[in-house]
């Protein structure tokens, strides 16, 4: 019997974004009904949204129930207390022209993710990621593009419910050099304009890195370009339209610039646990880090037909990865608070409860952006580093 790791807050946290949670209470299965797996806060504020509904979950371990007015997760022979987090309100509501809020925009912990359109351009050309479960259009066919106003509308509906953390705007691909900026600017413009709120943008590498200017320039205060794998075979296995269009060495060279002018801690890369070789992750891991660039660890759930998960695996094997990572960042002196309060992946400072014996008991996380004094710094210093930047930008010119 496989353990379980109730004990361990961190460690739960993967061990259930791995092997999912099994609901058998009703309540629960309505509140988790229709979601891209449930949020739950397990202690020590470690925030985690666990899988529930692929077919993988059935062998879970885990399960939770109600128990004194509250709820339990349950392993093989112990039990910890949790509580659900709750949906946003404004999930409930429209835009002024009547779009659900909650079509354009999904809350996870201190990340608001809106992709503006659903179309990827690798889809038409059967090239798509072979792991592409997002909330992308998978055959290509929807042409939903929504209007600024309405992204502007929604944001206002996410602050307005008091929701903080960092917005993330994000695209698909398609065959501009500018990587899909052009694109989201018009969006990320509006809302740097209208709000005082954090802005990560997530899209392809451009081809040229005037664009990775440009997107400090436009107002984001932070970028993805997620490599997803760093082994160079399973990258073009698996991605072979990233591949063939952008190339791995792209991505590097991108990621490479972008952590020169993006403030320490504001750049990052997804690497997805579960599709190599743990030992190719920890090589990615510490080529990012090499480079100033914050490796982000997804486990990969696998859907309906994409069973792409290497085998075995298990916590046991994935946890030294985990720690792997947080040793790497802590020694490079990263920041990292632009990676936290995030449900859907273990972020290094939560490793710290792991590694570090001597970690405190108090939240895992830091609440940083929670403190106005921490917002205030953040705010101030990456609005500082851009304008020198991009005066910098206009005196070379
Ligand atoms: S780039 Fe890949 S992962 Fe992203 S939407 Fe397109 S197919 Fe999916």
């Amino acid at each position: 019997m496989a353990k379980d790791y109730i004990d361990n807050p961190a460690a739960l946290k993967i061990d259930l974004m791995l092997r999912g949670l099994r609901i058998d209470d009703p309540l629960v299965k309505a509140w988790a009904c229709g979601v891209d797996g449930i949020d739950i806060m397990l202690p020590h504020n470690t925030l985690v949204n666990i899988p529930c509904r692929e077919e993988f979950t059935k062998g879970s371990p885990y399960t939770i129930r109600k128990k004194d007015g509250g709820y339990v997760i349950g392993g093989h022979s112990s039990e910890v207390a949790v509580s659900l987090v709750p949906k946003p309100k404004f999930y409930e509501r429209k835009t002024s022209t009547g779009i659900p809020f909650a079509k354009i925009a999904s809350v996870h912990g201190g990340v608001t993710s809106i992709t503006p359109s659903p179309r990827c351009d690798f889809f038409n050309a059967n090239v798509e990621c072979k792991y592409c479960a997002g909330n992308l259009d998978v055959k290509g066919m929807d042409k939903t593009v929504y209007s600024v106003d309405d992204v502007v509308e929604t944001v206002a509906a996410v602050l307005a419910d008091g929701i903080r953390g960092i917005i993330y705007l994000s695209t698909g691909f398609s065959d501009e050099p500018d990587g899909g900026i052009v694109f989201l600017k018009p969006y990320l413009q509006a809302i740097k304009n209208k709000f005082h709120c954090l802005v990560a943008v997530e899209t392809l590498p451009p081809k040229e890195n005037r664009w990775i200017d440009e997107t400090y320039a436009l107002g984001a205060d932070s970028v993805l370009y997620n490599l997803e794998i760093y082994d160079k075979e399973l990258f073009e296995l698996i991605c072979p339209g990233r591949a063939a269009s952008i190339g791995r060495k792209r991505y590097m060279s991108a990621l490479e610039y972008a952590a020169r002018i993006f403030p320490s801690g504001t750049v990052a890369s997804h690497l997805i646990v579960g599709l190599e070789p743990p030992g190719s992750t920890i090589m990615g891991v510490d080529c990012l880090v090499n480079m100033g660039v914050v490796p982000i660890l997804p486990i990969y759930r696998p859907g309906h037909g994409k069973a792409l998960r290497i085998d075995p695996l298990t916590a046991e094997i994935i946890l030294p990865v985990y720690k792997h990572l947080y040793k790497a960042v802590k020694k490079s002196n990263i920041s990292l608070n632009w990676v936290k309060d995030l449900s859907m992946v273990t972020t290094p400072a939560e490793m710290r409860a792991i590694v570090d014996k001597t970690a405190s008991n108090g939240s895992l996380i830091e609440g940083f952006y929670k403190s106005k004094i921490g917002r205030k710094a953040a705010w101030g210093l990456s609005s500082l580093m851009r304008k020198l930047r991009v005066k910098k930008s206009e005196e070379d010119e």
